[in-house]
């Protein structure tokens, strides 16, 4: 039986930490195999996205956009104002349950293959550190080495890349907020009018380069709360990245189980843990081992797959069923979310108005038989029209004296006015009468709002 059979100290502290409680770097293995060039395509297009989504207009719209300045949210073309803030809770919390349908069924795979975290450290920032150090031998061999020139040279170009895309990382992730006519106007300017963003883009780069090039996989093992939460979200009918002990034990004898024990699926691990151990929480599903282990099993003559994507209960009794009755409980929730929230956007109303009457503010007699009353209105555009806009009231029917031109709304825009309404003094019922707007674009009746009017009392 090998060492490391016996070598429980996986439980007693994190893997990169040794027993005086230092940090150890972790230097994986560069990865090679079927797996990684699926997740290199998934990264790359991942990548294009979050890199193109903000730049990408249609008909002259954004794609995406999020307009704190301007209280909005533009996903995939479809703008959400303040207003709409229950549909989008109704989206984020579909989300949320979609993560946790799919966590229960396929693991961690989000981790490892469309977290960002992942996604920047594996397919950028790691990359470039293979092309400049090469792969871990030569990286522990450079790491241990005096400070030569050549040292030097290395690693002051791996850190000034790294500081570059950094910066380039946090101006694209900038460019969601503002779109790209607004960064570009932004960085045109002298920085000097734009101070206090230019010190918060610096310090999100010297975030971004300082989890990059120092923190890397401890966000996952020490910080993500996704990671933290396999042990409720996970069963054994979850499919994870797996080391099937059935097979493998008794692993490193010559007539024993497939597994050679050679530890090359530790060596790749980007979290430096040893999946022969178990599911751990530290594992990102990001399947190097499962490439690494494949290698060696082509060269010892064994079937592949002996680490792969199988469920606990696949492994012990060849069960392959993912459904049980708590994926098919929140599936159920799912959709019902998702219905709803799909409801609810098809339905929204393309202009929402917000009529109230100004506060301390009372009748005003403006002669023998008409009162009048002070009003706000707030009209939002939640198309890609500019609207003519009529306000008219409609039962009991009275004149209606809007501030200004007559009212137009750009697309996607906020219209913000007052107005009075003359009421003859034979329509009030009481000392408060209840007044009906429509309020109408191009002779269509496109909202309503009932409203007070005071009057005298009777
Ligand atoms: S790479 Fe495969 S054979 Fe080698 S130790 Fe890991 S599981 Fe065993
Ligand atoms: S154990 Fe395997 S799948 Fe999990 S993080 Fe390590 S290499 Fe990736």
């Amino acid at each position: 039986m090998s060492k490391e059979k016996n070598d429980t100290s996986f439980r007693d502290r994190p893997i990169n930490m040794d027993e005086q409680g230092k940090r150890k770097w972790i230097f994986a293995k560069k990865p090679k195999g079927k797996w990684y060039l699926r997740r290199s395509i998934v990264a790359y297009i991942w990548l294009l996205f979050f890199i193109l989504a903000p730049i990408i207009k249609i008909n002259g719209h954004p794609f995406m956009l999020i307009d704190i300045a301007n209280r909005n949210f533009v996903i995939f073309g479809v703008i959400f104002w303040a207003q709409d803030t229950f549909i989008l809770a109704l989206l984020m919390l579909s989300f949320v349950f979609f993560i946790v349908l799919f966590t229960v069924t396929f693991g961690r795979i989000w981790c490892g293959w469309a977290c960002p975290q992942t996604i920047f450290l594996e397919m950028i920032y790691r990359k470039i550190e293979y092309l400049i150090e090469g792969d871990s031998k030569a990286q522990m061999k450079l790491a241990a080495a005096p400070w030569t020139t050549s040292k030097i040279f290395k690693k002051g170009l791996k850190h000034l890349i790294f500081i570059l895309i950094s910066v380039a990382l946090t101006n694209i992730f900038i460019l969601w907020f503002t779109g790209l006519d607004r960064l570009i106007e932004i960085m045109t300017d002298p920085i000097s009018e734009h101070l206090v963003g230019f010190i918060v883009m610096m310090i999100v780069s010297a975030l971004f380069y300082w989890i990059y090039s120092y923190f890397r996989e401890q966000i996952c093992t020490m910080v993500c709360p996704y990671g933290r939460m396999q042990g409720v979200l996970l069963d054994s009918k979850s499919i994870i990245v797996a080391y099937d002990y059935k097979r493998g034990e008794p692993r490193g004898t010559k007539d024993g189980g497939d597994c050679t024990d050679c530890n090359r699926c530790v060596d790749v691990c980007p979290t430096g843990i040893d999946i022969k151990n178990g599911t751990q929480l530290e594992c990102i599903n990001c399947t190097a081992c499962i490439d690494e282990c494949n290698i060696v099993m082509k060269k010892v003559n064994r079937p592949p797959n002996l680490i792969r994507f199988d469920s606990i209960e696949g492994i012990e009794k060849g069960h392959k069923s993912i459904w049980n009755t708590r994926n098919k409980a929140y599936s159920v929730v799912l959709l019902l979310l998702f219905g709803f929230f799909i409801y609810t956007l098809l339905t929204r109303p393309s202009l929402e108005a917000t009529i109230l009457r100004t506060p301390n503010t009372i009748y005003q007699v403006q002669d023998e038989n008409t009162l009048s009353n002070l009003y706000n209105i707030k009209i939002v555009n939640k198309t890609y029209n500019d609207m003519d806009i009529e306000i008219k009231a409609i039962s009991p029917e009275g004149k209606i004296q809007i501030a200004g031109a007559k009212p137009y709304i750009k697309q996607h825009s906020l219209y913000e006015s007052v107005f009075i309404l003359f009421l003859d003094k034979s329509k009030l019922t009481g000392e408060k009468t209840e007044v009906k707007f429509g309020i109408y674009s191009n002779g269509k009746l496109i909202e309503t709002n009932t409203v007070t009017f005071v009057g005298p009392r009777k």
